[in-house]
């Protein structure tokens, strides 16, 4: 093995030892000449009992955590702010990065049991117009680890178990596909949370070749496509991903991820009032929803600041929904959870990142 120098042994050097998999940690332990069971051992400290450093070890030597230190680094998130709806009680955390990057995840109570929503991506490069994750584009992508820790985290401070985890926080995850696989394989480990693929819901705003590649991973997530609008025209006024793939493509690949997976896609649709919200509209969108079975899931746009996107008028999307469910579609108005705590997503740490701080 190369000798690194201790000036340049930084973080930068050290092995991201949370985001491995568990056969990966124990090649490494046997590579370091450290027994793999050793490797076992630290997977099920970090991953099963939720150690929130190699201090808290206890069946490692001391001499061992030492060395762990010296070649490790442990991903772990410090809350910045919490956020607590006096409506539902659902939780939003500010988490730091070990870089001083910020990113939100949100934990909901409901009576199936808990979900966390977590964030894929400090930032994002998709541009949707309505959204404030995006706003100053993409900072870096999230590691296996610091996506698990989100999870871990706030378990860790809630006390409570998770059953279901979304990805819908800030990010496009299929533009960070490769960690996005990792990270859902170390979530549903039984050497781990052991959480359910059928647990797990992963949203795109559509990037079509990495809808295919996940369904040929046959995985049993659910997964969640931004529609958002029905005409490719409208679309693109609402998604700059609009100009890359067509509808038309978008349908094939969920037609595609349908028959590899046998999962039923969920389409997102954000309604915006007078932009997407009238009958034809719904027509519309039956039409693209009924031969795929899919699940549609209304979400009255949350205004943000810095667009004027306004929600529409609750008796047109009581209407909206109707029309739907008058067409055997099957469709839910999503509750707005934690409404009076800067909802949307990436609004929280977007007023984080744009306060100036208190002048003294
Ligand atoms: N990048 C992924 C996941 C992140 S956003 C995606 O595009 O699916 C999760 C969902 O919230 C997406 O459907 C997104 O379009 C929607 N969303 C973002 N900002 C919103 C807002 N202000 N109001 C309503 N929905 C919003």
């Amino acid at each position: 093995m190369e000798i690194v120098s201790e000036e340049r042994n930084t973080d930068k050097d050290k092995i991201d030892v949370k985001s491995l998999p568990l056969e990966e940690l124990k090649t490494l332990f046997g590579e370091l000449g450290e027994k793999p069971f050793r490797g076992a051992q630290m997977y099920d400290w970090m991953h099963k009992k939720l150690a929130s450093g190699f201090e808290e070890m206890s069946n490692l030597s001391k001499e061992f955590r030492r060395f762990c230190e010296a070649h490790f680094t442990y991903t772990v998130c410090r809350t910045v702010d919490v956020q607590t709806s006096a409506i539902d009680g659902t939780r939003k955390f500010l988490f730091a990065l070990q870089d001083g990057n910020v990113v939100e995840s949100v934990w909901m109570k409901y009576k199936h049991g808990n979900s966390v929503c977590i964030s894929s991506q400090v930032g994002c490069r998709m541009g949707c117009r309505f959204c404030a994750s995006t706003l100053d584009g993409l900072e870096r992508n999230l590691t296996p680890a610091e996506m698990l820790e989100q999870v871990y985290s706030i378990i860790r401070i809630t006390g409570e178990r998770v059953s279901n985890v979304v990805v819908m926080g800030t990010g496009e995850p299929m533009d960070n596909y490769d960690n996005l696989l990792v990270f859902i394989r170390m979530l549903t480990d039984e050497n781990g949370l052991n959480i359910s693929q059928r647990n797990i819901t992963v949203s795109t705003c559509g990037l079509v070749p990495r809808m295919r590649e996940l369904a040929d991973e046959r995985l049993q997530i659910t997964l969640a496509l931004s529609l958002h609008a029905t005409t490719d025209e409208k679309r693109r006024k609402l998604m700059p991903i609009a100009n890359r793939y067509s509808i038309g493509e978008l349908m094939d690949a969920c037609r595609y991820y349908f028959e590899k997976t046998g999962r039923r896609i969920t389409f997102e649709y954000s309604l915006v009032g007078g932009v997407n919200d009238t009958m034809e509209d719904a027509r519309e969108l039956i039409a693209l929803a009924k031969p795929l079975c899919c699940h549609v899931n209304l979400i009255p746009v949350n205004p943000i600041r810095e667009r004027d996107f306004v929600q529409p008028d609750m008796r047109d999307a009581q209407a909206f929904k109707n029309k739907l469910e008058k067409n055997k579609i099957n469709v839910t108005i999503r509750r707005e959870m934690g409404r009076d705590i800067d909802g949307a997503c990436g609004q929280l740490r977007r007023k984080h990142i744009t306060t100036p701080p208190m002048e003294a």
